[in-house]
């Protein structure tokens, strides 16, 4: 089944889902009372934005200067830099590091990029036994199933649900649903597998140009535990997370954390900026960044989708997205789902993905939520445009497009057809609206065909401009 047929079945199967919707329903409201008092804490969030976006829109325009920026000062410091031009080579890079270094066990934090390069699966393959650290992430990998949302991964779960996958997979008691006690079980099989890892991989929220350092933001510690424990570290990450200054991060710290989750600041806030130097009592001997372009290059040299590369990820799209809040994350079946993930992925995994371009109503409520002013609904129209102009249009439709060109191009012909149109629509049954049997199918199936008007406006124009004739009423215009 091909990725837009998969889709629609996903899709309409996930807005079926009651229980779904309800769990959504609740996280989403939940959500978006603390942003709305998180935003209330900046004394002005629309400048704010506008700062931020004036940020990333230079350190876009100017990406090649700071990544090289960037990269000399790190290595100065003794990291050792590697640049990725697509998935296979950044899993290649990472399984050398691991093997160079007998890596079995390897623990690591949330990234979205490593989701996107399915680095979990190849360590595994390679006999690398791997552990997401992240809450959310760790239940998901004993589900077997990929995040469901870029900052929540597991925000299709109830209690319940973690509480009985626990007792599964963990042996906690059937009873035992309080969060403590599933806390307390997951820390409790995690601690083990930090003090054992070999490998530390993380992603990074932000690298900061003008001091080469690897920012990242989380909630729950186990990032700075995988940066900190095992001998050796790997930072995977996008080309497009540069910040030209440390001083930026005053600004994007607390707008990530608004727009994420709605808190002031995120619990843990740590800046790497190479291995352990002699004297130091932790961290790793060796730290690796691995900088992925796999499409960014793309997207970087067209400058109608460059601002795409603006993101910083706090998921805020997702949320306010009707299509996100009906459909949740699973359905659209790639690592970036909703509004930035239809589309930023057409753009890094190809044409196959074209009909996410119609996964949005266009409301633009993606483009009020973003902290970074990207006007996601812009490229998505744009999207939908170059999707439409390279699709060969089935015959009914090109016969169709034919037609009304035939008849538009002369007013009289036009109104005749108009006539004719009408006439054919009153004698369509009523009893077929939106069966198969009905030509207007395609819009009957969801809405209500309206009534077709007695008259033409230019009909209906002509006898209101006429003379009345003697006791004659106002005609009313058609509907
Ligand atoms: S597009 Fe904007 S709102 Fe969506 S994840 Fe990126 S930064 Fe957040």
């Amino acid at each position: 089944m091909n990725a837009a047929r998969q889709f629609r079945h996903a899709a309409r199967a996930a807005a079926q889902d009651a229980e779904i919707a309800g769990i959504l329903r609740f996280n989403i409201a939940t959500y978006d009372a603390a942003v709305a008092l998180g935003r209330g804490r900046f004394l002005d969030w629309r400048e704010a934005r506008r700062r931020a976006e004036a940020i990333k829109r230079d350190a876009i325009a100017q990406l090649d200067r700071y990544l090289e920026e960037f990269e000399r000062r790190i290595i100065a410091r003794g990291a050792a830099v590697h640049w990725a031009p697509d998935a296979a080579a950044a899993r290649e890079i990472i399984l050398e590091i691991a093997r160079r270094h007998n890596v079995r066990r390897v623990v690591k934090s949330k990234s979205m990029v490593s989701e996107e390069i399915h680095l979990r699966e190849a360590l595994e393959q390679a006999g690398m036994a791997t552990l997401e650290t992240d809450l959310g992430e760790y239940i998901v990998q004993l589900r077997n199933e990929p995040p469901y949302h870029i900052v929540t991964p597991a925000m299709h779960l109830r209690r319940e649900h973690i509480a009985g996958l626990f007792h599964q997979k963990l042996g906690t008691p059937a009873d035992e649903t309080s969060p403590e006690a599933l806390v307390r079980a997951a820390r409790r099989e995690m601690r083990q597998r930090f003090v054992a890892a070999d490998l530390g991989i993380t992603g990074a929220n932000f690298l900061i140009a003008d001091h080469g350092l690897v920012a990242i933001t989380e909630n729950e510690g186990n990032a700075r535990l995988c940066a900190s424990l095992p001998p050796v570290q790997v930072v995977l990450t996008g080309i497009e997370k540069l910040l030209p200054r440390l001083a930026d991060l005053a600004l994007f710290w607390p707008l990530l954390a608004t727009a994420g989750t709605g808190q002031p600041i995120t619990c843990y806030n740590s800046l790497l900026g190479g291995p352990r130097r002699g004297g130091e009592p932790d961290g790793p001997r060796e730290l690796h960044i691995v900088l992925l372009d796999n499409g960014r290059s793309r997207v970087l040299a067209d400058a109608a989708q460059r601002e795409l590369l603006h993101c910083i990820r706090c998921g805020a799209c997702l949320n306010a997205c009707p299509v996100f809040q009906t459909i949740g994350g699973h359905a659209y079946a790639t690592t970036y789902p909703g509004p930035i993930g239809a589309a930023l992925t057409p753009l890094l995994r190809g044409p196959a993905y074209d009909h996410l371009a119609y996964a949005t109503s266009l409301c633009g409520a993606c483009a009020e939520a973003c902290p970074v002013g990207i006007e996601i609904h812009h490229q998505l129209l744009r999207d939908r445009a170059q999707a439409a102009a390279a699709r060969r249009r089935p015959w009914s439709e090109r016969l169709e497009i034919r037609a009304l060109a035939w008849a538009a191009a002369k007013p009289r012909r036009f109104e005749r057809a108009g006539r004719l149109a009408r006439r054919l629509l009153r004698l369509r049954p009523q009893a077929i609206d939106g069966t198969r049997l009905d030509p207007l199918r395609p819009w009957t199936r969801y809405r209500q065909a309206p009534e077709p008007p007695p008259q033409s406006f230019r009909a209906w124009w002509r006898q209101r401009n006429s003379p009345p004739a003697p006791n004659s009423m106002a005609a009313e215009p058609p509907s």
